[in-house]
């Protein structure tokens, strides 16, 4: 399968926008092609629009070369950024509820049919009914794994299954890195189909800086660099992500932290009365369905001053509340909370 196929016509075609940047690469002296402020603000300049060296800092760390990589504000723009690239209104996109929230909105908006197929009870894909609702016109397939509100991943055994669809495979691993199991970047040289997302929101401590990043084949990279504005991820943020990578261990031990406080949290919680289940989770957050009401719990919490997110109302969450993984401190405030629990 030639991945180039499920493009757009329109992008396939499109003549995208060349900025002074684009034209003019490398070493000047005087740069007068950009209209820029020739007065040193330290931010006076455009930023580079497609962040060459970030790129290759990011290769290295990841072990993929730049060619493969998209950088985008936040991986929600890199989402958009699918979205525009692949969907025209009524093509389709199958996603796997309970999930991330963000697909649903973005097929709504680009006029996509958004085709749902549940995890089964264990949250595992279903692979026979996703196989169903393929047509020529379904482009992309949402994997989030490990999956948010879940809390599990799905494993590279069913991720090659459902590359063998000829569809896109979006692999959304914000969370990836909670995880002790391996990350579909491994399938990434044999699979022209796949595309893993990542982020710097999660692990690595930066949702202010909004950086997120694609991985997928050269070709389908080329193409998403027409669809995306020119200058997308701005100076500040380069500078916060050139930071952080020259930091990895800091990511690595907050990280350690945060898995330790989770095992502490889901033992804590599993112990309680007030809670039916809490679900094995490799991300920074947990999955607990609750004997109580859980919008009377919520609201006893909110009166505590601890904000969680329920999640009842999504298929398959009954009774469910997601608990992010805070400090120590945090958590213990938190389970003390639920130990007095009076509704
Ligand atoms: C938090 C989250 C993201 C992160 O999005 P950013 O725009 O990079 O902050 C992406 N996907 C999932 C499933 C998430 O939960």
């Amino acid at each position: 399968m030639n991945p180039l196929d499920l493009v757009r016509p329109l992008v396939k075609q499109l003549k995208p926008y060349s900025s002074a940047r684009d034209e003019f690469h490398g070493k000047g002296q005087v740069f007068l092609d950009a209209n820029e402020n020739p007065f040193d603000t330290c931010l006076n300049r455009y930023p580079d629009p497609y962040q060459r060296t970030l790129k290759e800092e990011m290769s290295n760390y990841l072990g993929v070369s730049p060619e493969r990589l998209l950088l985008g504000n936040g991986s929600d723009e890199c989402l958009d950024i699918l979205f525009r690239t692949f969907c025209e209104p009524a093509d389709e996109v199958i996603v796997l509820p309970p999930t991330y929230g963000m697909y649903k909105v973005l097929a709504d908006l680009q006029q996509a049919k958004l085709v749902e197929v549940p995890l089964n009870d264990d949250f595992q894909p279903n692979l026979d009914l996703i196989r169903e609702q393929v047509r020529e016109n379904t482009k992309l397939l949402f994997v989030c794994s490990p999956n948010n509100p879940t809390g599990n991943q799905i494993g590279n055994d069913q991720l090659r299954e459902l590359l063998k669809l000829p569809v896109m495979v979006v692999v959304d691993e914000a969370y990836i890195d909670f995880s002790d199991e391996p990350s579909a970047l491994e399938l990434i040289q044999e699979h022209t189909n796949l595309v893993v997302m990542r982020t710097f929101s999660k692990a690595w401590g930066l949702a202010a800086v909004r950086l997120g990043w694609l991985i997928a084949v050269p070709e389908l990279i080329q193409m998403m660099n027409k669809v995306k504005p020119p200058y997308n991820v701005n100076e500040l943020t380069q500078r916060e992500g050139h930071k952080a990578l020259a930091n990895a261990q800091e990511k690595e031990d907050r990280v350690a932290t945060i898995v330790r406080e989770r095992k502490r949290l889901a033992e804590a919680l599993s112990e309680m009365a007030i809670t039916e289940h809490v679900f094995p989770s490799v991300t920074n957050f947990l999955l607990v369905r609750f004997t109580e009401d859980p919008k009377t719990v919520y609201n006893y919490l909110l009166n505590q001053g601890i904000v969680v997110r329920d999640r009842s109302g999504l298929p398959g969450c009954q009774g469910c509340l997601r608990i992010t993984i805070g400090t120590s401190k945090e958590n213990d405030f938190l389970l003390d909370a639920l130990k007095n629990y009076t509704a």
